[in-house]
């Protein structure tokens, strides 16, 4: 049997942005198992948003731990021809009278506490920015100038890229079925590959996460929940790069929006999702009633989409927890494994510092950021991190 100090298994942005992490801090021996293609999972399917506003302070640490890599991409894998399609427009935020004002007004505020630009605007200053949009009825308008939107695809296979160029093995094609333990200790992992011995076993399976659940005999609380994506056009509203990304916490579907392509606009719900049967990631159908619906939650906001035309659409699929953030470490007293999931819907933007930080932790290094507050068993101790807007992506 093979062995190698470090077995990851998936390559989406988040396993091999571990693998480029391990081989970056120095270690000698990693392989990663992906059942299909690198990149293909759930992480083709991203909108590619990048902020670091979160309700919750320890998402705010760990995107900003982000932010340099996404500003620095190829520098930061060491490749001057790599590029994460970074779109640098700015993310702006507003909240009508309501429910959602006060926790946009402390997430902002908190978020200034932390030294990260962030500008209140007023209505014109917003209609500057984004003259598409109506106004009027925002309470509170936040903008960050720093955040975007980049190519979740490109990032995944770049990372595989340079962890390769540093020596990681990576064998696409290849399902784990089941690991191998002695005792408390993963020790290998076996697959249509074949077997392979380890000294660490890192999941970063997504939605696939069960699988690893049953293997290992312990409860990993997550689920599979399909999500809508609109690409709409609109000859008259353009919605180019210079403009922002926006999210409009008053919208019944708190729907976010950016640009596609330069003069589409992307537009999906920030609410929950379709809950499915089995982790699946196979294009949902999107009724004529659904398009509808957004569509003139989309005109109440942005009036000359009124008219707009449908140009394409597809659906992803979230891993999604109960508080709807990741989980990050080990799994109770099993001994070898390291698991990253659960990022329900916003793990992109983390992606660069979650790799780096399961990679400090596989390594038995101390951590850029504490893992602690992302431990398995808040979902037993109750130390959960719930989001001050309620479920959905912002978190
Ligand atoms: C519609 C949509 C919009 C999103 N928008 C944003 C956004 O705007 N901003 C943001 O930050 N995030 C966003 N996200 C979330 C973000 O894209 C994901 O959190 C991230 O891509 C997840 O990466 P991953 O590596 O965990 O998962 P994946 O890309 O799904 O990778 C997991 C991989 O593991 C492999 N695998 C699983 N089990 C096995 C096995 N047994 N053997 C071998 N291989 C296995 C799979 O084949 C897969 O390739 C969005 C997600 C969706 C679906």
């Amino acid at each position: 049997m093979s062995h190698y100090d470090f077995v990851v298994i998936g390559a989406g942005v988040i396993g091999t942005s571990v693998a480029h992490h391990l081989a970056a801090l120095g270690a000698k021996s990693v392989l990663v198992l992906e059942r299909g293609t690198i990149g293909a999972g759930t992480t083709s399917q991203s909108s590619g948003l990048l902020r670091t506003h979160y309700s919750v302070r320890q998402n705010v640490e760990l995107a900003r731990s982000s932010w340099w890599a996404f500003n620095n991409f190829a520098e930061y894998v060491g490749d001057e021809e790599a590029s994460c399609g970074l779109v640098k427009c700015g993310y702006m935020i507003c909240a009508p009278e309501g429910d959602k004002l006060d926790p946009l007004r402390a997430s902002l505020d908190a978020q200034r506490d932390m030294g990260i630009e962030v500008q209140l605007l007023g209505r014109d200053e917003a209609r500057e920015r984004l003259p598409i949009a109506s106004f009027d009825a925002a309470a509170l308008i936040g903008y960050e100038p720093e955040a975007g939107f980049a190519d979740a695809y490109l990032v995944a296979t770049s990372f595989a890229k340079s962890a390769r160029r540093r020596g990681v093995k990576i064998i696409e094609g290849a399902t784990v079925t089941g690991v191998i333990r002695e005792g408390r200790r993963v020790v290998g992992v076996e697959t249509t590959a074949g077997n392979f011995s380890c000294g660490t076993l890192i999941s970063t399976q997504n939605i696939w996460t069960p699988e690893l659940a049953g293997w290992i005999g312990v409860s990993l609380p997550v689920k599979p929940e399909r999500h809508t994506v609109l690409a709409l056009e609109c000859d008259q509203g353009a919605y180019t790069f210079k403009m922002p990304a926006f999210k409009d916490l008053g919208s019944p579907g708190m729907l976010y929006f950016r640009s596609y392509g330069g003069s589409q606009m992307l537009v999906s719900e920030g609410v929950v999702g379709e809950t499915l049967n089995a982790p699946e990631t196979e294009q949902g159908d999107i009724s004529l009633d659904y398009v509808a619906e957004v569509g003139a939650q989309v005109a109440e906001r942005f009036p000359a989409y009124e008219t707009a035309g449908l140009a394409s659409s597809w659906t992803g699929v979230y891993d999604v927890t109960p508080d709807w953030n990741p989980v990050l470490g080990n799994v109770g007293d099993v001994e070898g494994l390291v698991v990253g999931f659960g990022f329900s819907g916003h793990g992109f933007k983390l992606s660069p510092g979650i790799g780096k930080l399961l990679a400090q932790h596989a390594l038995g290094q101390p951590t850029d950021v504490s893992l602690a507050p992302y431990a398995l068993d808040r979902f037993s101790t109750g130390a959960l991190l719930v989001g001050k807007y309620g479920s959905g992506a912002v978190s």
